[in-house]
């Protein structure tokens, strides 16, 4: 198989290509390169270019502020971008423009459309996501956090954790239970909260690897304005899952190129150490490169997919599926082979789960970051565990997973 692009899609390549080389600097090697004070910096200044010339929001139809792009566009923008290891936006766009901005184009009225979406283009508001509780994680609708309407505004109480860049963020957007007698999952609703006010307490949680990346937060009769609602109350679930229903591929290639990237810098130091020598190293080498052979093709597949305008469907949890896991295998690889030099805990983490640098950290402690950094991989956006269940009831139509009791929800 040698999969091209049409030759009709070089242009904007280049012009892509065209654009990373004329405004990063001359001697750029990627993000990481820079010194942590200097990576945000640049980020800041990046994100301001980007969102001048509508890279920013790649996806989002441009009368909101966006690219407009068609979704060969948005791909070659993607690549292009991992390939010079150049950061579209902060780390909290993730969520402000992946995540928030695309619900409230699907589910808001014009209103909160005109009103939030240039905010998050100008950096103004950054988001966090307020979905998991410590009881509630995978079995989502089983959360707790109330939310009740006094006069013209929702009071808040209740917890939620694992809250990625809560502390870089100014609001969060918060599912809360708002009626505890309607079955768990029609009891919810979709808020849109103010995190600099005296009822939120953001408290850091250190990950494994040592770094500040997700909080807890509290909410202590919070109190956010009765119009602070995507949909109607009680319709929060619907609005979740609208969501996916944006979900048009437009990295289904780039997370492939990531990986390999990774997997090249892995085999370039097991020659430079000399383990290429070694027949079980190569064995491995050889094992891991196939799965991402594999990877990319999938990656194209879904490509395929999407812009046939069929909808996505399991593709994104087989592809999240292979990319952890192999993500994760590398690292580990990668701690066989350098051995004890491994050890030593040094090197840049990377600040998003895959940066679009790679590796940034040439130094062989930098692998036992990134191998910690790939632990959580498996874990977030729905465990690999859950995708699997998804896998074999829409792919191998095996019989559906039991699922708990949809009682409502006792009194926290
Ligand atoms: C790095 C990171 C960032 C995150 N960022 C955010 C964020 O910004 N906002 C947010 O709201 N949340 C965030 N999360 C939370 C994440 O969504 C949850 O951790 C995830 O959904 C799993 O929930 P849980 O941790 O409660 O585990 P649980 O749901 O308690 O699961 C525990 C174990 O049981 C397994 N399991 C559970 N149910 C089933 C089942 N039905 N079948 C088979 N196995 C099952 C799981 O796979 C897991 O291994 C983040 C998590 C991580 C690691």
């Amino acid at each position: 198989m040698d999969p091209t692009y049409d030759a009709a899609t070089d242009d904007y390549r280049h012009s892509i290509r065209s654009f990373l080389s004329d405004n990063l600097p001359a001697d750029w090697r990627g993000i990481h390169h820079l010194a942590p004070e200097e990576q945000q910096r640049f980020t800041e200044d990046w994100r301001r270019l980007l969102a001048e010339r509508r890279l920013l929001a790649p996806a989002w139809p441009a009368e909101y502020g966006g690219g407009g792009l068609s979704l060969i566009e948005q791909v070659i923008v993607h690549e292009e971008f991992a390939k010079a290891g150049a950061p579209i936006g902060i780390p909290t766009d993730v969520l402000s423009i992946g995540m928030l901005g695309p619900t409230i184009i699907i589910c808001g009225t014009d209103e909160q459309k005109r009103h939030y979406l240039p905010r998050i283009l100008s950096g103004e508001d950054r988001w966090c996501q307020g979905y998991s509780e410590p009881d509630a994680g995978s079995d989502l609708a089983g959360l707790r956090t109330r939310a009740v309407l006094d006069g013209d505004e929702w009071v808040i109480n209740g917890q939620k954790i694992w809250t990625s860049h809560g502390h870089l963020a100014n609001w969060i957007f918060v599912l809360c239970r708002t009626d505890a007698n309607a079955p768990k999952h029609q009891g919810i609703s979709f808020l849109l909260c103010p995190l600099d006010q005296p009822g939120i307490e953001v408290r850091p949680i250190l990950n494994a690897a040592g770094s500040h990346e997700f909080n807890e937060v509290f909410f202590t009769d919070a109190r956010t304005p009765r119009d602070c609602i995507i949909g109607n109350p009680n319709d929060g679930w619907r609005i979740t899952t609208q969501l996916l229903a944006y979900e048009r591929g437009g990295d289904s290639t780039t997370v492939p190129l990531v990986v390999q990237a990774i997997l090249d810098r892995l085999i370039e130091t097991a020659r430079e150490r000399g383990r290429v020598a070694d027949p079980l190293v190569r064995q491995q080498l050889a094992a891991l490169q196939t799965r991402s052979s594999v990877l990319n093709g999938s990656g194209l597949r879904t490509l395929t997919t999407a812009l046939s305008g069929s909808p996505l469907g399991a593709e994104s949890s087989l592809s999240k599926l292979q990319w952890t896991e192999l993500y994760q295998d590398i690292t580990v690889a990668a701690l066989d082979i350098l051995g004890p030099d491994a050890a030593a805990h040094l090197g840049t983490a990377p600040h998003v789960p895959l940066p679009p640098d790679a590796m940034g950290d040439t130094a062989p402690g930098g692998w036992v970051t990134h191998f910690m950094c790939a632990r959580p991989a498996s874990i977030y956006s729905g465990s690999n565990e859950i995708q699997r269940n998804i896998v074999g009831e829409r792919v191998l139509g095996l019989p559906r997973e039991p699922k708990p009791a949809s009682a409502a929800i006792p009194s926290a």
